[in-house]
C-alpha cells in the first residue's frame, strides 16, 4: 500500500528510516528499564540516551551538555520562549516574524494577553526580511528575539547567526526554531550567539513525539516542565528513551549523508520546478530562490484552488504534497505565511508544496510532470475566475 504512494509532503513529516527503526526497537522490547534506576538491567536505556546525545550534538556543532531532550519542536519552542521572559526579569518585549511557524507565532499571541509587547517583522513579496528593521525593534526591554532558521512553507532560510549577534548587542537572548533546518543544512553552533535552537525528531526521519532543545552554554534557564531531576534538572518526565534513540540514530545518518543529499535534493526540486515552469502557464514560485532549503518547492498556479490540485494529484497518481491553505469549517484560510507576503488571492488560493527527502526519487518527479498540466488545463477550465 504505502509504496505505492508518491510523498513528497516531508516538510509535513517524514518516515522513519529502517536504520533508525531498527536502532528504537530494543527499548521498546527487551531493555525497557527506566534509565534513572539504579541496578544494571536498566544500564542500556541511560547509554543509549548518552550516545544519543552524543549524536545529536555533534550534528549541529554542539556540546552535550548543551542537548535537553523533549517531546517535540513546539514543546522546544515553547521552552525556549518562556524560559528567556522568566530568566531576564525586567525585559517584557519579544521580537518575531509574521512567517512563524503556529508553535512559535501563538505563544506570542498568548504572552500578549498577559501583557507581553511583541513586534512581529514584516516580510517582502519574497518572503525576506529586513535586518536595519529588526535592528530598530530591539531594544534593553527585548528578552528575546525568536526567527525560525528556515521557513516550512517556503523554504526561505533567515539570517539568523546576525540576528543573533544583534539580539547580543542589545543584552537580548536570541532563539531559532530550526525544525525545518537540521538535517538538511549544515549546522555549527559552536562559537555562535545563538542561545536556543529548536529541533524535532519527525522532520528528520524519526518518529513523531520526540525533539530537543539547543541550550547554550551557561545561558539561564527555566525549565517548562517541572517534576523529576530528568535531563539534568532541565525537563522533567521520564525519558522517551526508544524516541530519543531514535533521535540519536537520525542525527547520525543525517550527518553522514547531508553533503551529498543536499545536492541530490536540490537536482529533484529544481527539475520539478523548471519543468512545472515550462509546462503549466501562469504558474510562479514563492519564496526566496537565493536562500532557500534545498528540499522546498512552493509553487502557485493562478486562477485554481490548491486545494484541487492536491485531491486531483492524490487521485492520478497516490501523489501527496500540500497547500499553505488549511480549509476550516467550509472556509477556505489562506497561508499566513504568503498573505505575510502580500501575494494576491488567486496566488494565496493556487499555491501548493513539494517538499523532497532522501527517499525520493527521478520517477517520483517525472510522475509529478506527467500528470501536473493536465491537472491545471482541466481546473482551470472549470475555475470560477474564469480563463485567463
Ligand atoms: C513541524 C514544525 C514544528 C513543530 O514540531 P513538532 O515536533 O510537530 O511539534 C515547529 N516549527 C517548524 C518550523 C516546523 O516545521
Amino acid at each position: 500500500m504505502t509504496n505505492e504512494i508518491v510523498y513528497v509532503d516531508n516538510n509535513a513529516t517524514t518516515c522513519v528510516a529502517p536504520e533508525v527503526f531498527a536502532a528504537m526497537q530494543p527499548f521498546l522490547t527487551e531493555y525497557y528499564g527506566n534509565p534513572s534506576s539504579v541496578y544494571p538491567f536498566s544500564g542500556p536505556a541511560a547509554k543509549a540516551i548518552e550516545q544519543a546525545r552524543v549524536s545529536l550534538a555533534a550534528l549541529v556543532g554542539a556540546t552535550t551538555e548543551e542537548i535537553i531532550f523533549t517531546s517535540c519542536g513546539s514543546e522546544s519552542d515553547s521552552t525556549a520562549i518562556m524560559s528567556a521572559l522568566a530568566t531576564q526579569a525586567g525585559r517584557r518585549k519579544i521580537l518575531t516574524t509574521m512567517v512563524e511557524h503556529p508553535a512559535v507565532l501563538n505563544v506570542c499571541r498568548n504572552l500578549q494577553k498577559q501583557g507581553i509587547h511583541v513586534d512581529y517583522l514584516r516580510v517582502d513579496s519574497q518572503g525576506r526580511i529586513d535586518l536595519d528593521e529588526a535592528r530598530a525593534l530591539i531594544s534593553s526591554d527585548t528578552a528575546l528575539v525568536t526567527v525560525m532558521f528556515a521557513n516550512n512553507e517556503i523554504g526561505n532560510l533567515y539570517p539568523v547567526w546576525e540576528l543573533a549577534e544583534m539580539a547580543h548587542a542589545k543584552g537580548a537572548l536570541f532563539h531559532t526554531d530550526a525544525v525545518q533546518a537540521v538535517g538538511k543544512i549544515p549546522i555549527n553552533l559552536s562559537g555562535s550567539a545563538i542561545d536556543f535552537l529548536s529541533l524535532s525528531g519527525h522532520k528528520l526521519h524519526a518518529p513523531k513525539g520526540i525533539g530537543a532543545l539547543y541550550r547554550r552554554r551557561f545561558v539561564p534557564f527555566a525549565p517548562f516542565l517541572a517534576g523529576g531531576h530528568q535531563e539534568h534538572g532541565q525537563r522533567a518526565g521520564t525519558e522517551n528513551v526508544a524516541g530519543i534513540a531514535a533521535l540519536g540514530k537520525a542525527a547520525e545518518l543525517a550527518q553522514q549523508h547531508l553533503a551529498a543529499e543536499a545536492v541530490q535534493l536540490a537536482a529533484l526540486r529544481d527539475r520539478l520546478q523548471a519543468g512545472l515552469l515550462a509546462s503549466c502557464p501562469d504558474a510562479m514560485v514563492n519564496g526566496d530562490l537565493q536562500h532557500r532549503l534545498p528540499n522546498t518547492l512552493n509553487i502557485c498556479f493562478k486562477y485554481i484552488e490548491g486545494e484541487a490540485i492536491l485531491l486531483r494529484l492524490y487521485q492520478a497518481g497516490k501523489i501527496c504534497a500540500s497547500s499553505g491553505s488549511a480549509c476550516t469549517t467550509g472556509s477556505l484560510e489562506p497561508s499566513h505565511v504568503l498573505r505575510a507576503m502580500g501575494l494576491d488571492y488567486q496566488a494565496l488560493h493556487g499555491s501548493i508544496r513539494f517538499s523532497f527527502s532522501r527517499y525520493n526519487t527521478d520517477q517520483d518527479v517525472e510522475l509529478i510532470l506527467a500528470v501536473m498540466p493536465g491537472i491545471v488545463k482541466a481546473l482551470r477550465e472549470l475555475s470560477p475566475f474564469g480563463r485567463n
